[in-house]
């Protein structure tokens, strides 16, 4: 613990700390787990990374942590991240977690403390959160394995929402041995989450024919040959194939889809039910508004405010609907990839880890394009693994393998 403390001082990878084994025997019982902080864990402070959720302790464990708890694991704390997911470099909250290869960058987001925990810890695993991108890219950024699962497969219940038709909980590890323990664990259906699915997946995990996806090759240019080198060596042939709907619209219809669903879900954070709260004064219009001023990060307001609109009568039609539509040709795009193709592969971030003097210059939408590469197969509910392939200036960086719904194991086996 006190080894922790050293290191969270160094990295701002934890919010709280905690040592919590409930059982010495299982399958997990000498794995150090960190979870992270949008996911509930009984009588620990779990604020997703926010302010308004200070001194939140919920009294109740998410599947996830039921589970782990019954194999013995040992929990040793929650991570930091963005205020309830909404970020590509863990700054947008009040801990944010510096890159274990250089305190000056960023670690990616909104995962950003679980991976920079999982480069700094042996023996651990951490239970971190995908909606858009954020389990690959702070994986890419810090150099592990992150792994985001076939939508539904693992239990979401007792994870503080960011947008329920995309958030996934997944697994950061320094090596796939470790990812598979976990999930072996935490899988399967969950009466507790409407959306949870039987684990129906596929056991075969040969691979025939594998596609680079080519628009994903625009990028940074070293990192682009690096991916194509390992490419080459690991699996010999590859096709491109190109994706041009995701591409192109990708982006647009994840944000308005994620913004909307996001604004409902943050509706209930008011200063009433949980976490901070100030003197109850004005009618209730009033002490709401001024708590949520007071509390939520810029980031936040402004997804109230878009994914608001987005919703509103007269406007639903022509924006979260024609997303909702948007999203199933893009489903269908990657559905007819994959009747060819066992595997899709890209680079999982179009750059290294930017520096924190970098992203103060950006606008929310420069911000947001960074997520081109993660979007596609989140919004399609689709597993995929982010495998640490190589460094550019001792910076990670990524590759992504994406496989069709329920094909989680091909993905990780062929990460290895
Ligand atoms: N960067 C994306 C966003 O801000 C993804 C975040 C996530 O997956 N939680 O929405």
């Amino acid at each position: 613990m006190k080894d922790l403390q050293k290191i969270n001082k160094e990295y701002n990878c934890f919010n709280t700390i905690c040592n919590i084994q409930e059982k010495k025997t299982g399958k997990l019982k000498d794995l150090k787990i960190s979870v992270k902080d949008c996911i509930c864990i009984k009588d620990i402070e779990s604020r997703a990374g926010s302010k308004i959720l200070e001194g939140y302790k919920p009294v109740f464990d998410a599947t996830v942590i039921e589970k782990v708890k019954k194999e013995g694991a040992i929990i040793i704390g929650k991570t930091s991240q963005d205020e309830f997911g909404f970020g590509s470099f863990s700054t947008n909250t009040y801990n944010i977690p510096k890159n274990p290869y250089d305190k000056t960058r960023v670690c990616g987001g909104s995962s950003g403390g679980a991976a920079s925990a999982t480069a700094l810890l042996d023996n651990h695993v951490a239970i971190a959160e995908s909606t858009g991108g954020s389990i690959a890219c702070p994986a890419a950024f810090c150099g592990v394995y992150g792994y985001t699962p076939t939508y539904g497969l693992i239990s979401r219940y007792g994870l503080i929402d960011y947008g329920n038709s995309l958030d996934k909980i997944g697994l950061m590890a320094k090596n796939i041995k470790d990812i598979k323990r976990v999930l072996e664990t935490i899988k399967g259906y969950d009466e507790k989450d409407s959306t949870s699915i039987k684990d129906n997946l596929k056991k075969d995990t040969k691979v025939k024919k594998i596609a680079v996806i080519k628009e994903s090759l625009n990028v940074n240019p070293e990192i682009r040959d690096i991916v194509l080198k390992y490419v080459k060596e690991k699996y010999g042939e590859y096709d491109e194939i190109s994706l041009p709907i995701t591409n192109k619209y990708g982006l647009a219809c994840y944000y308005i889809i994620a913004m909307a669903e996001s604004s409902t879900n943050l509706a209930k954070f008011c200063g009433m039910r949980y976490g901070a709260s100030l003197e109850l004064k004005g009618n209730f219009d009033e002490y709401f508004s001024k708590v949520r001023t007071k509390y939520f990060e810029k980031e936040s307001k402004r997804r109230i405010m878009l994914g608001t609109f987005a919703r509103m009568a007269g406007y639903r039609d022509a924006y979260y609907l024609k997303a909702a539509k948007v999203r199933t040709l893009i489903i269908n795009e990657y559905k007819k990839a994959f009747k060819k193709y066992d595997l899709l592969i890209s680079p999982s971030m179009p750059v290294i880890a930017p520096k924190f003097s970098e992203i103060d210059k950006l606008n929310p939408l420069d911000v947001y394009m960074f997520d081109n590469l993660t979007i596609g197969p989140n919004l399609a509910g689709l597993p995929h693994l982010s495998v640490p392939i190589g460094k550019i200036k001792n910076m990670p960086i990524g590759l992504m393998i994406i496989g069709d719904h329920l094909n989680d194991y091909k993905v990780i086996e062929n990460g290895m």
